[in-house]
């Protein structure tokens, strides 16, 4: 079903106390602001936070998210966390292919789409994240929509509708991650328009139609109404304004 969603990476950021205290605020908000059904909050703190922020929370208020999740199943992969373990600590979606995943950790298509496949065999939703570097954006248009494309093409395009039902797309134009740069109304409606098109021509217009995109990227309580105001706008993936309740409780409000 498409929805309205709201969700916040925490990235790498917040002492687990510190976490659990922004996680409690944001559940009391939801809390008193009873949201429409359709209207959905998430969050994404770090892995050593989860066990924590989950108790912490109202469950059928604020959805909790992992940032990751291992490309394979449990066993001898050091470091690594698996979907499964997500799935019993009360984690119910997961953030995959976000750029700083792509950029610093080699994440390619193959080994997200792996990924994505562990994700929904553990019942997890998946905001799949997608977007354009500064330069493919400058080498036009033609360029960055086959980019754009291709990372759609490359990983949840092979799954059955059915499964794609469980997809979220984040539009997170890599340019605009952290840099204070914002794609403007326009740019993010053309884009998802152009996504929401793609995903019509592959799984046809009644997926397309229900498909949930998000857009990412120097998204703040001051841009979010005018972006999320966009037909094809369906929320927003939030990195740093997630960090302080009363950011993100404007942008939960922005539409
Ligand atoms: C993100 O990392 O998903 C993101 C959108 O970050 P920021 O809002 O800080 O640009």
């Amino acid at each position: 079903m498409r929805k309205l969603i709201v969700a916040g990476n925490w990235k790498m950021n917040t002492s687990v106390a510190d976490g659990v205290e922004l996680a409690k605020k944001i559940s009391a908000y939801a809390e008193q602001k009873n949201l429409p059904a359709g209207k959905e909050i998430v969050i994404a703190p770090p892995f050593t936070h989860l066990a924590s922020v989950a108790a912490a929370i109202n469950p059928n208020k604020v959805i909790l998210a992992a940032q990751d999740c291992a490309a394979t199943t449990n066993g001898a992969y050091t470091g690594e966390v698996s979907a499964s373990m997500l799935k019993g600590i009360g984690v119910k979606a997961v953030i995959l292919g976000h750029s700083e995943r792509r950029q610093y950790f080699k994440e390619n298509s193959e080994i997200l789409l792996k990924k994505i496949k562990l994700a929904l065999a553990e019942g997890l939703d998946v905001i799949f994240c997608i977007g354009e570097t500064k330069e493919q954006r400058e080498a036009g248009a033609n360029l960055y929509n086959n980019v754009i494309k291709a990372q759609l093409v490359d990983t949840v395009f092979t799954l059955t509708a059915d499964e794609f039902k469980k997809i979220i797309i984040a539009y997170e134009p890599v340019w605009a991650i952290g840099t204070g740069l914002t794609a403007t109304p326009e740019q993010a409606q053309e884009i998802h328009e152009m996504i929401r098109k793609a995903i019509a021509d592959n799984f046809g217009k009644a997926v397309a139609d229900d498909t949930t995109i998000l857009y990412g990227g120097s998204c703040k309580a001051s841009n979010a109404a005018e972006i999320f105001a966009k037909k094809d706008v369906d929320g927003g993936l939030i990195g740093g304004a997630s960090l302080k309740a009363d950011d993100f409780g404007k942008i939960i409000d922005a539409r």
